[in-house]
């Protein structure tokens, strides 16, 4: 809904950053070869890492293993450049932990602070951060180290980028575009070409978090072409996923999925099978967003064994919630709901922040799809209060950032094309931005919310009815039941006081029904009374109040009725009675059995003011009616005591 780009959430756009840059970023930048080791078996190996990182890891491994004893204090620069090498190797491969630890073995033998190889490794060692906590403690130690270093030097230009990354990572875009940009303009494409490259990526990843994918999208390309130069395969295919990346941020779905095919292509061709998942991974989401849902079932498919193998379950979790959205699409939300409930216990507090705004949105839609309302609008509100949330982090960090984009452009004022492309960022960011969050806003939630508010409302305004209803009506009967005859009497006696016309109540009584209960069941019974019911209904005037007074008693009000008529009327409905077929069941037999009632009148013309006064004469006049033989009726005379008058014997 909402036009190609509403499908990409801006907590996806801030927060896919960890993910990048986890899966590929630095250790992109890094296997560049910023740092200027001299040591020769760096130099030696770590060409290899570019090609194949599983065999410059063989490799590796092999000479540590055939390490004489005590060669790490002999010679701890050569030892400590292989685990230089290990931990880059791990990196290319998306290891993270085996990458933490090679480094630290490293560093534990190296202790000169502006040692190029130190920095290498300390690189290493702090780009294979697991957690925010972890990215903030590295950003610290880098610090540290550039405090020891010459400003502009190359180590030093290196480790900006590190911490320029780093700061975009934490979601410091301020910081971090400036550490960029700096270290961008220090190290000239000729100079510096590793460092250069490396700037350039952190920026293109800032541009994108912010919303301004077709600068990000100039700049990796850049990188891209300077790759290619060299053939240097791994940067490649981490460059181009990256360009599938932005493309798909900015909704080129089509193009994103060729930059991931592609860059798939080249991780298979060097043995990195996780970097080919993450490509299927993306390449499964972008297809849902271009609804081909059989096409995202095969990639993300692809995908989920090679992450579950790698254990990585943060990204395991972010598969599942594809295959919900599939199986969504394809017409099983109980499914869908069984997967989200599964990666949402505990609120997917293992899950990167960016996936789980979009799994409650996507659980909202698949429990309205079973019509579990309460479900798909408790789900609904969680999504709008993460999607709120994150919305107002990103517009502070789009102001700070746009701030110091502008701070940059006056720093470098000679370099005109960056002040321009700066300019230009800007003001696309900002276009950008507001379109999307209003689509996004407006569309995905909108609609949602908007669809279950009308069923809501449609539901409880039906209820509402419903309530009325039982409230005012007798089940088995139709009837109005007796508080609602009492409320329809009273205003019917009022308006005939208040004209000075005639009102009789006449209360009817069935003649032995237990009898009728005990030989041919209650549902005989029952029967009875909505048959009678029924036809009573169909031989009374309009204006006539006829209710179920309780049981088998029924109260007639007759306005505009005096005695004489009220009792045609009741005549009427004796003779409808006798005429009702008493349903026995088999094996019983209703054989003598007859449907009457007996019946007392009442008249508002003998001075009885109150329903209630009336009502209890028309007991009395029932009650001695049943008295004198049943199947008749009679007359209250209030003036004449409280004798009535007999009508039928
Ligand atoms: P009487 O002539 O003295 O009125 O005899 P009766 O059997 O009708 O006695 P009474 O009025 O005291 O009892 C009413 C009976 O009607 C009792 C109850 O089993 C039956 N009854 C009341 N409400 C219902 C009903 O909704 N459905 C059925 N099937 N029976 C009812
Ligand atoms: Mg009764
Ligand atoms: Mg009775």
């Amino acid at each position: 809904m909402g036009g190609h780009r509403s499908n990409q959430h801006p907590v996806v756009r801030l927060c896919a950053t960890v993910l990048l840059v986890g899966a590929w970023g630095l250790a992109a930048t890094a296997s560049a070869s910023c740092f200027d080791v001299q040591v020769s078996a760096f130099r030696e190996l770590h060409p290899l890492i570019l090609q194949s990182p599983a065999r410059a890891l063989a490799e590796v491994n092999a000479r540590i293993a055939a390490l004489p004893p005590g060669a790490a204090e002999r010679e701890p620069q050569t030892v400590a450049a292989l685990y230089a090498i290990r931990a880059r190797a791990y990196g290319q491969m998306s290891l993270t932990h085996p990458e933490r630890a090679a480094a630290r073995a490293g560093l534990a033998l190296l202790h000169d602070p502006t040692d190029p190889l130190r920095l290498e490794l300390l690189a290493s060692y702090d780009g294979s951060f697991s957690s925010p906590a972890a990215v903030t403690k590295a950003t610290a130690e880098i610090k540290q180290a550039r405090a020891l270093l010459r400003p502009g030097s190359r180590s030093d230009v290196c480790l900006q980028i590190s911490e320029g990354f780093m700061n975009v990572v934490r979601d410091h875009m301020s910081s971090g575009i400036r550490e960029l940009t700096d270290a961008y303009l220090r190290s000239g494409a000729d100079e510096l070409p590793a460092a250069h490259v490396g700037a350039s990526e952190g920026l293109a990843l800032a541009l994108r978090n912010m919303g301004d994918g077709r600068e990000a999208l100039s700049l990796i390309d850049q990188q891209i072409r300077w790759d290619k130069a060299r053939h240097a395969a791994d940067d490649l295919s981490g460059g181009i996923y990256f360009r599938g990346e932005i493309l798909r941020s900015i909704g080129h779905y089509r193009q994103a999925i060729a930059a991931f095919k592609e860059s798939r292509a080249m991780s298979t061709a060097v043995g990195d099978t996780q970097s080919s998942a993450y490509a299927d991974l993306r390449m499964c989401e972008s297809e849902i967003a271009l609804k081909h849902f059989r096409a995202a079932r095969l990639a993300c498919n692809r995908a989920a064994p090679v992450l579950a193998a790698g254990h990585v379950t943060a990204m395991i979790k972010e598969t599942r919630v594809q295959f919900a959205k599939i199986d969504l699409a394809d017409g099983h939300p109980g499914r869908a709901v069984k997967i989200l409930d599964q990666v949402l216990h505990d609120h997917g507090t293992d899950m990167l922040a960016f996936t789980v705004a979009p799994a409650y949105l996507t659980r909202a839609q698949a429990n309205a799809a079973l019509h579990r309302y309460a479900d798909a609008y408790r789900d609904l509100g969680t999504y709008l209060h993460l999607y709120q949330a994150h919305n107002r982090a990103n517009q502070t960090r789009l102001r700070d950032a746009l701030e110091i984009r502008f701070q940059a452009k006056q720093e470098f004022e000679r370099n005109a094309v960056l002040q321009r492309k700066l300019r230009a960022a800007a003001h696309r960011a900002t276009k950008q931005r507001q379109l999307m969050d209003w689509m996004e806003a407006a569309g995905i939630a909108g609609a949602l919310a908007i669809a279950l508010l009308s069923y809501i409302l449609v539901a409880d305004r039906r209820h509402r009815r419903q309530l009325v209803v039982l409230a005012n009506e007798d089940p088995l009967t139709g009837l109005p039941n007796r508080g609602r005859t009492v409320q329809l009497a009273t205003e019917a006696l009022a308006a005939a006081w208040a004209q000075s016309r005639p009102l009789t109540v006449a209360l009817i009584d069935f003649d032995y029904f237990k009898t009728i209960n005990d030989r041919c069941g209650h549902a005989a019974g029952d029967h009875v009374l909505k048959e009678f019911a029924h036809l009573s209904r169909g031989a009374l005037r309009a204006g006539d109040i006829f209710g179920r007074w309780g049981g088998e008693e029924f109260l007639l009000v007759l306005p505009d009725a005096a005695l004489d008529s009220a009792l045609a009327s009741v005549e009427r409905l004796r003779l409808l009675a006798l005429g009702i077929q008493i349903p026995c069941p088999e094996g019983r037999t209703e054989e003598g059995l007859r449907v009457t009632f007996s019946a007392g009148l009442a008249s508002m013309a003998e001075g009885l003011r109150t329903l209630d006064e009336i009502v209890a004469r028309a007991d009395v006049a029932l009650y001695e009616a049943k008295d004198a033989g049943r199947d008749g009726v009679r007359i209250s005379r209030a003036r004449r005591g409280s004798d009535s008058e007999p009508l039928r014997a």
